[in-house]
């Protein structure tokens, strides 16, 4: 009863000349209408990708803990809402690295989308050094509970599963990998959030997702769904991921 999520997260990538993308990407949604498609943009696209998608809701990589004040640089969660998006990405491995962001700042994050009404994708990965060592799930099921906005609900909140060690590299886990995790993750959110909520939350999976592995992917009953990067900026690489779902 879950409904798949297949959603796009552009980074630091999309001037105004790729909208054109946008447009192509809605179009290729629309033919699924089974499955919810996004897409995060740069938060300087996010009005004119709003104002062409059709098909498909437009989120934000990032908002502030905040929703006002003096923090140079930052958008709080009312700004990103006003400018089009209906959705943010929190946690993303790349900005817990770069930015040092912690489980807590996340977690407040996420807690100041919901204040807006936008939905949030919470990510959590282990690097490849944790994967070695043998204590990914354990890591991973830490850093999530970690991460858990108070009042979590599924009809708000997703989780993204995204190994570090899979983003950008052409490497994913083996299946048996993925559905350990994916298990493993509901477990651990049937025991914060009860039963019901865990059944209902989605999991996306992320990292190196493409045309060829997303349907291996999106079987596995605890995927659903996934969140795409570099395959993510054209219709061409991005279309064949919605039919997979
Ligand atoms: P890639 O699909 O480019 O590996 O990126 C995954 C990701 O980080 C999505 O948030």
């Amino acid at each position: 009863t879950r409904k798949m999520l297949v959603a796009g997260n552009w980074k630091m990538n999309g001037l105004r000349a790729h909208l054109a993308d946008i447009a192509a990407i809605g179009d290729a949604a629309k033919a699924h209408p089974g499955v919810e498609v996004g897409l995060y943009v740069p938060a300087t696209l996010i009005t004119a990708a709003a104002e062409r998608a059709d098909g498909i809701f437009v989120g934000a990589q990032d908002c502030h803990a905040k929703s006002t004040g003096a923090h140079t640089g930052c958008l709080g969660a009312a700004m990103l809402g006003e400018a089009g998006a209906t959705s943010v990405i929190v946690g993303h491995s790349e900005r817990r690295t770069d930015q040092h962001e912690s489980d807590a700042d996340i977690a407040a994050k996420a807690l100041a989308a919901r204040a807006e009404d936008l939905s949030v994708v919470l990510c959590v990965g282990e690097s490849l050094e944790t994967r070695d060592s043998g204590s990914a799930v354990s890591f991973v099921l830490d850093q999530l509970l970690a991460s858990l906005p108070e009042g979590a609900a599924a009809d708000w909140l997703s989780i993204a599963y995204e190994p570090i060690w899979a983003i950008g590299t052409g490497r994913i886990p083996t299946m048996e990998q993925i559905a350990e995790m994916h298990g493993a993750i509901r477990g651990a959110l049937a025991a914060r959030l009860g039963a019901e909520t865990a059944a209902a939350m989605r999991i996306l999976y992320g990292g190196s997702v493409n045309a060829g592995n997303a349907a291996d992917i999106f079987t596995l009953e605890d995927v659903d769904g996934g969140l795409v990067g570099g395959a993510s900026l054209k219709a061409e690489t991005f279309g064949p991921i919605i039919t997979a779902a």
